[in-house]
């Protein structure tokens, strides 16, 4: 039995989450759940699975249930002192960096989805990870899919690329010139994946892409050079790496988090599917597109800072979480998103920065555009 502490359990991830732990219940047991504000739906989505520790860090003390944890700081002593096997990020934003280095520092593997904390922090979390013997398995489809193409692989200088696959986005065949118009709810429609509302915006600016290739880049250790992006708008290939004699490996299904979740809650072993098995013979082709960085600046600057390091991607992250939150209010338009981020980056670098100041940044960051934007 692989007891779970499962963050973020009313998102999208964490929801189908429950759902591969509800279809092995002989295999997945959760110890810890927590949510932020949405009290009432993680009480309706957990019914009749057995939790110990119910926590909810947003809204504290609000709550007169006396079994329910209330605060951060609740929840990480919790991850710091509570016995589980593997801690399942899925808290949205740099949010939860502190959670990812806490299951961690205590020594439990992190199957992660929470991406952010790796573009933030990846040189810490994962020398955290090394030092404690302990793994991150990804929850993003992509980087599932890699991590699965490179099992077996003996030696890494065969591998010449990671080919990241993108969907594109609902904004993939449109001209640059109507970009102007696109509306809150142009861009809540994805094409393939169904989402919490700060990724999918993500991915109709791409910004999503790019943090996933910073994510890649910490996550296998592979130099921004041999990182490709190609568009592949049915979202079948979740990922493929291409070896030094030409062959390319895939990683294909259906699009379905449930895939990589359950892959991650069961590495190294697999197990009996909760999602829908795939038919090939549905899918009828499969095409693939150069991304287009004109359209799409934010893919091509994520590439930046993710080379220049230290800071720039806390900052582009930042700055990225705050446009995405004005933009789901209303109170910019699409193509401010970019605009708000490179603003930011004409800050100075900051080397090698600790967890302090990459947190401090972040606030900083947010607060500033925030307040710019009352
Ligand atoms: P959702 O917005 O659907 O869910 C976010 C979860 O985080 C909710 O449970 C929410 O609680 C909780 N939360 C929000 N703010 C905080 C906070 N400040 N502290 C602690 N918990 C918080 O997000 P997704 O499930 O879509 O995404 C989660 C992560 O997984 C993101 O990093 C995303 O990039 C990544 N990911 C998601 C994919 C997807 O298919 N959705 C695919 C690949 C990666 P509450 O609802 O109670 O407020
Ligand atoms: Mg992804």
């Amino acid at each position: 039995m692989k007891k779970i502490a499962l963050l973020g359990a009313t998102g999208s991830i964490g929801q189908s989450t429950l759902e591969v732990v509800r279809n092995h219940p002989d295999r997945f047991q959760i110890v810890i759940v927590s949510s932020h504000s949405k009290f009432e739906l993680l009480q309706e989505i957990t019914k009749g699975i057995p939790i110990e520790h119910i926590v909810m860090t947003g809204n504290e003390n609000t709550i007169t249930d006396p079994s329910v944890h209330q605060g951060e700081d609740a929840l990480l002593e919790l991850l710091r002192n509570t016995d589980y096997d593997i801690l399942l990020n899925a808290v949205v934003g740099s949010a939860g960096l502190k959670y990812t280095v806490s299951g961690l520092e205590s020594g439990h593997d992190v199957a992660l989805a929470n991406k952010e904390s790796m573009v933030i922090a990846g040189e810490i979390v994962t020398e955290i990870a090394r030092k404690n013997s302990c793994i991150i398995i990804p929850v993003d489809s992509e980087h599932s899919a890699i991590m699965q193409c490179l099992n077996g692989v003996r030696e890494r200088s065969q591998v010449r690329k990671v080919i990241l696959t993108a969907s594109g986005g609902p904004f993939h065949n449109l001209k640059k010139e109507a970009f102007k118009n696109i509306t809150l709810r142009d861009a809540l429609q994805h094409p393939n994946w169904a989402m919490g509302n700060k990724i999918t915006i993500d991915s109709a600016t791409m910004a999503n892409k790019g943090l996933e290739v910073i994510e890649a880049h910490y996550l296998f250790d592979m130099p921004y050079e041999d990182i490709d992006v190609i568009i592949h708008p049915q979202s079948i290939i979740h990922s493929m790496i291409e070896f030094i004699d030409g062959s390319i490996i895939a990683q294909l299904s259906f699009p379905d988090m449930k895939i990589p979740i359950q892959y991650a809650l069961s590495y190294p072993n697999r197990i009996r599917a909760t999602a829908e098995y795939t038919d090939l013979s549905q899918i009828h082709e499969l095409t693939f597109y150069k991304p287009n960085y004109e359209k799409f600046p934010l893919l091509k600057l994520a590439f930046e800072v993710g080379k220049a390091k230290g800071i720039m991607p806390t900052i582009f992250n930042a700055a990225n979480e705050a446009a995405v939150t004005l933009f789901l209010k209303e109170k910019i338009s699409f193509i401010e998103i970019p605009e708000i981020i490179e603003n930011e980056l004409s800050r100075n670098n900051i080397p090698n920065p600790d967890l302090e100041t990459i947190i401090s940044i972040d606030t900083e960051i947010k607060k500033k555009i925030f307040n710019a934007y009352k």
